[in-house]
Formats: C-alpha cells, structure tokens, sequence
C-alpha cells in the first residue's frame, strides 16, 4: 500500500512543479500594478497583480528587472487615493463582528445588484438549472452575463466535470465570472458554536486554505481575483485582518435570499449553487422571472464585483 501511495507522491510532484514556490510577494509594476504573489511556472516567474484603479486581476510574466519589491506600507502610501487601497482602510475599520463580515453592498446608485454563488464543498452535483435560468433571464440584454462565483479547492476536485461546464459557458461569452477564493477545505462542524467553527476552529492552517487554493485555482485555469469570502461568512477580527494581510478583500452579502433577505441596489446577493440550498435557489429563479420585464427594459441588471466595488470607491 505504502508503495502504491509513494507512486503516486513521485509522479504527481511533476504535474504540480509546473507550478511551484508558490508565495505571497509584494511588488509594484512598472505600470503601476500591485503584484501579490509570485511563483514559478515553466521556468518563468510569474506574478498575480492587481490594478489598484479597477480591482480586476491579471496572472503576468515578469523579468525581475520589470519588477520592484515593496513593502506593504509603502503599497498602501503609494497608492492611497485609489479604490484598493481605499477598499482596504474601509475593511480594516470594520467592527469584527462574528457574521458577514466585509463588503456586502457596493455601488448603491446600480439599478440592480451582483450575484454572488458560493461553491462550497458538496457530494452534490452543480444547480446547472441557475445558471440555465440566468441566461434565458439576462441575455440579450446582459452578454456575458457578469456573476461572482466563490470556490473552494475540495469542490473543484470532485466536480471536474461541472467546473469544465462552468468554463464552457464563459467560453462561450454567456457568463463572465469573478472567481473568488473560498477556502481550500471550507471546514465546517454542525456541533460546534461559531466561534471555534469553520476558518475560527483552533488548528487552522489559514496560510495553507488561502495560498493552497489560489493554487488550485491557477491550476484549473481560474483567474482568482481580488476577494474572499469566509467559509459560512463567519470571521473574528484576528482572522479577518489577517485576509486583509494577504492583500485580499473579504466580501459578505446582505441580501442571502435562503435566509429571506431581499436584494437592494447595489446587494451582494448570495446564493448557493452547489445543490445544498434549494431554497435560495428557488426564490432566485422566482426573482428574475419577477423582474422580467424591469431586465428588458434594463433597469435591473447584474453587476461586475470588480468594477461594482471600485465605483463605490470612487464617490
Ligand atoms: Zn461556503
């Protein structure tokens, strides 16, 4: 057996050496991007970076001398005045509350909200019907239709099929999805209270769930972007700041539709499309049939995360 597992070890570390060192770096671009993290992959340094003006991502290969390391405080002085930045002061003033700590709601002038589905781990397959539902809803009017999915490592492993499905439909320009970081093992126990549950249980590996996921996700051709949500949106202050550390934005959601909260302009809405919450899946297929009429006049539309939150920033 020991053999069979040591097989396996050995010829599985080169799969996973095309991409290795994988770690948290701090830099600044020539172009003024904000790099995050930096590993190796086919015998090039590469780079996750963020534009401090948009919010959106991008995985880039830099020659060093293309590349400046920098220290946190002097990423943060540099660019104060733009909505990263901004983004961050705002989270790290929040109070720390036990539930739905972070972004929740951005830019309250949308005529409609960004719809966020987590993808926690589950023996369930995909709600394939939402994603269905949400095209014969938006499209033609919204063409990629921009929605927010977070992610966990143990989802993606067993649902290969169902990621390459999801993959499909951006490829073919019907969904444009804001991939979040979800955790890798999302650790949850029913028998236990909040404050030693899920990211807060005493042995968590918090460096481990958030890098060894974002792995995952480069690994599967997923972009991650710049937020995460807490596994069952249950954070203390420590845990919450130290997300912050990573140069990551934690988002909650105000309007969870499976706990009857109504979306306003601007909402986060969560819904769970791993076949765990039929409930919230209901009541958001009734939604968009509801708004019918207000999605082809165009006065309630999906928004990016990105650009949502950016713009919040800017007023
Ligand atoms: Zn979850």
């Amino acid at each position: 057996m020991s053999r069979i597992v040591l097989f396996w070890l050995v010829f599985s570390v080169p799969v996973f050496g095309q991409l290795s060192s994988y770690k948290v770096f701090f830099g600044i671009t020539a172009d003024q991007q904000v790099l995050l993290r930096q590993w190796q992959q086919n015998g090039r340094a590469q780079y996750l970076a963020v534009n401090p003006q948009s919010l959106e991502t991008a995985i880039v290969s830099l020659s060093s001398d293309k590349v400046r390391a920098a220290t946190w405080a002097e990423i943060e002085q540099r660019f104060l005045k733009t909505p990263y930045v901004r983004a961050l002061q705002v989270e790290k003033n929040r109070d720390g509350s036990l539930q739905d700590a972070g972004i929740e709601r951005a830019d309250t002038t949308e005529r409609g909200f960004s719809l966020t589905i987590d993808l926690c781990p589950s023996t369930k397959p995909l709600t394939r019907a939402v994603f269905d539902q949400l095209i014969a809803a938006f499209e033609p009017e919204e063409k990629p239709i921009p929605v927010t999915i977070t992610i966990t490592g143990l989802w993606m492993q067993s649902h290969p099929q169902d990621l390459a499905y999801l993959k499909n439909l951006v490829k073919r320009g019907d969904l444009a999805i804001t991939w979040v970081n979800h955790s890798f093992h999302h650790r949850y126990d029913p028998k236990r209270p909040l404050p030693i549950n899920f990211l807060l249980e005493p042995a968590t590996n918090l460096t481990g769930e958030i890098l060894m996921n974002e792995q995952a996700m480069i690994r599967n051709g997923l972009l991650p972007s710049i937020f995460f949500r807490f596994p069952g949106l249950v954070s203390d202050k420590t845990v919450f700041d130290r997300v912050l550390a990573f140069g990551l934005l934690p988002i909650g959601s105000d309007a969870w539709l499976a706990k009857n909260q109504q979306p306003k302009q601007g909402s986060l809405v969560l819904i769970h499309a791993n076949g765990n919450e039929p409930l919230g899946i209901t009541d958001f297929i009734r939604l968009i049939r509801r708004k019918a009429v207000s999605i082809r006049n165009k006065t309630w539309l999906l928004y990016e995360l990105p650009a949502s939150v950016a713009n919040a920033e800017q007023k």
